[in-house]
């Protein structure tokens, strides 16, 4: 703010690059950055609903931010907004036709159906999906599956607008991955397609995407509850007391500075710093 408690003109210029929860506080600071930010359609673009708000965002307050779009509303994120009706977002979707990626990754309160229906008006009204990720949602079928893929627009090979597949082991509507490692690619060139599978099926390395043996990941245990190859395992560093790596996942759970290091570098991982302080609860 200068003087005349006016906000810098500079923060009109970043208003369109803001994330939508910074967008909702900088609205609040005071009414010429509220203006700015509600007169502005740019910003509302392409909403991200954030790992904040996805819980509370109700299909009400969903449509009061999409409505500042004018329509206009290119993508939109919802990962995990359980409150999400099937209604709501099909009033967005009909107030949006141009909506071309969607992702309602966890949405638990939407149905298969649902979702159909929401693809249906967008292909109907606009160019429709460019992408869609539905990984999450109930009760998914291989016959909404295909219903779904005849509604996404493909582009290049392979089915890459929607997000899930149908596993070729359990046959289940699910993420599914291909093996990256050298060896299996070579081995799935020779007899079929032999790692490809949904992560219940085939576990997987968290850092490489590699499949992994049982004993394998036995003796590569990670300090996080993620499977880890021997390779990736070997490469990262452990925790002095029980020799166990985080993941690139969870590596912010290191305790560099846990009263165990006893000025070692290195770092302690959670369960043994917090046993060491369970120890020293007993003394007291
Ligand atoms: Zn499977
Ligand atoms: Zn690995
Ligand atoms: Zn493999
Ligand atoms: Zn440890
Ligand atoms: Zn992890």
């Amino acid at each position: 703010m200068d003087l005349s408690g006016q906000p810098h003109t500079a923060l009109f210029l970043v208003v369109p690059r803001l994330g939508l929860r910074e967008l909702l506080s900088v609205a609040q600071v005071c009414v010429s950055l509220r203006d700015a930010v509600d007169k502005d359609v740019l910003p509302w673009l392409d909403i991200m609903v954030g790992d904040i708000l996805c819980r509370r965002l109700s299909g009400e307050m969903l449509l009061k931010l999409t409505a500042k779009a004018e329509g206009k509303v290119r993508s939109l994120g919802l990962s995990n907004c359980i409150k999400i009706s099937e209604e709501a977002l099909l009033a967005v979707v009909i107030g949006n036709p141009n909506i071309e990626t969607l992702n309602l990754t966890g949405c638990t309160g939407l149905t298969p159906e649902g979702v159909i229906k929401v693809a249906e008006a967008l292909s109907k009204q606009g160019s429709g999906l460019r992408c869609l990720k539905i990984d999450g949602i109930y009760d998914l079928h291989e016959g909404h599956l295909q219903t779904l893929k005849s509604l996404v627009r493909q582009e290049g090979k392979g089915n890459q607008g929607i997000d899930v597949d149908v596993c070729p082991r359990c046959h289940a509507v699910r993420k599914v991955f291909s093996c990256r490692r050298e060896t299996c690619k070579r081995k799935g060139e020779n007899r079929g397609k032999e790692c490809i599978g949904c992560a219940f099926c085939i576990p997987r390395c968290v850092e490489c995407g590699g499949c992994v043996e049982t004993e394998e990941a036995d003796e590569a245990e990670a300090a996080c509850p993620d499977v880890l190859c021997l390779g990736c395992w070997s490469k990262l560093t452990k925790c002095i007391f029980c020799n166990r790596p985080y993941c690139w996942r969870h590596s912010e759970q290191q305790q560099c500075y846990s009263p165990l290091l006893r000025g070692q570098s290195g770092f302690v991982c959670e369960f043994c710093d917090s046993s060491f302080h369970d120890e020293d609860d007993d003394f007291v």
